[in-house]
């Protein structure tokens, strides 16, 4: 069975290794990873959603954080605080920086990012075909009140990793621009994997920042519009919230409502001008979406079994046999 899976970083590898459980070795996973959380820092490409998922799947993710390596040390970091280099708000640990220097040398001798993927996937074998959505750069900034500004009066663009993880998403924000992602263009297999499926599945990721930036590079909305397969999304708001992360602050951004109806109806149906066939909602939620078939589950991936049962009320929805 060919499921081509849309994911950001936490919330979409922890529903890749649910599905992974379910699908055991009759399954050919393709996930298409968001990038435009990626960043230049200290010299180091860094692609977080991209390190979550093969570090999730191929066992070398640090559980409690969500992010990062287990059983990471932290000298770098530190040194590079003692030299008072910026940014000094962004952690890299020291086994991590590895892949990073490693991913940055391929970029930097001409390898695509997709291209990089695959030879560090080598080493963590996840099982799942993880390709960037894109191998040109399409990356996520955010429009907000300068900080630096004590009369508030001028906007300012910074980094959507700097939004997110230095300001918390705590600023006057007015919007998001995905950097690049007009000229950007679907990194080899991305288009195929969604043309050639069995089922195309929304993992449920933040759908601003991580399903939103997908969809921005052109090219993907309509091979989700024209594909045979059937399209189906789960949603990350559960009761009008979303289970970590702040959904909910970059859903106000963009102004849809933090609830899994909103969402829904944000993504659209197929049979209208989106990109949704069913939409997946929580056992306890309700929602109505023209042309979509909406079915409710249990969505909350408490642990691999029970992400592997979303997983498969998922494809059940779009007809499929499991
Ligand atoms: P990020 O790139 O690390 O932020 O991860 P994603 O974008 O892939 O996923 C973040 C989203 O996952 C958040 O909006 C959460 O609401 C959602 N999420 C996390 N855990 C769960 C869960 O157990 N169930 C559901 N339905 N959504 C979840
Ligand atoms: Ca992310």
């Amino acid at each position: 069975m060919k499921v081509t899976v849309l994911v950001g970083g936490v919330g979409g590898a922890r529903f890749l290794q649910g599905l992974q459980a379910l699908l055991g070795s009759d399954g050919d996973i393709t996930a298409v990873v968001n990038v435009g959380d990626d960043v230049w820092m200290h010299g180091l490409r860094i692609c977080p959603d991209l390190d979550t998922c093969m570090y999730t799947l191929g066992g070398g993710i640090d559980t409690d954080r969500g992010w990062g390596r287990i059983a990471e040390t932290w000298h770098a970091r530190d040194e590079l605080a003692a030299y008072g280099a910026d940014p000094d708000w962004f952690g890299l640990g020291d086994r991590d920086i590895a892949n990073h220097l490693i991913r940055s040398r391929m970029l930097r001798t001409g390898y695509p990012l997709s291209a990089v993927t695959e030879a560090l996937c080598n080493r963590w074998k996840p099982g799942v075909r993880l390709i960037p959505v894109t191998d040109d750069r399409s990356e996520t900034h955010v429009v907000v009140t300068d900080p630096a500004d004590p009369s508030g009066d001028s906007k300012r663009a910074i980094h959507f990793q700097e939004w997110w993880v230095r300001y918390r998403a705590q600023l006057p924000t007015h919007s998001f621009a995905n950097i690049g992602a007009e000229q950007a263009s679907p990194a080899p297999g991305v288009l195929d994997a969604i043309a050639d499926s069995d089922a195309v599945v929304l993992a449920p990721s933040n759908p601003v920042v991580s399903i939103g930036a997908i969809l921005a590079v052109p090219g993907i909305r309509s091979a989700l519009r024209t594909t045979a397969a059937r399209v189906v999304g789960l949603s990350p708001v559960i009761d009008g919230r979303p289970l970590r992360g702040m959904a909910d602050e970059c859903l106000s951004v963009i102004g849809v409502e933090t609830s899994a109806e909103a969402i829904g109806r944000h993504y659209g149906a197929r049979s209208d001008t989106g990109i949704l066939d069913g939409w997946m909602i929580h056992s306890t939620d309700e929602a109505t979406i023209p042309g979509v078939e909406v079915v409710s589950a249990p969505l909350l991936m408490t642990d691999t079994d029970a992400t592997a049962e979303m997983a498969a009320a998922a494809l059940r929805s779009v007809g499929l046999n499991l």
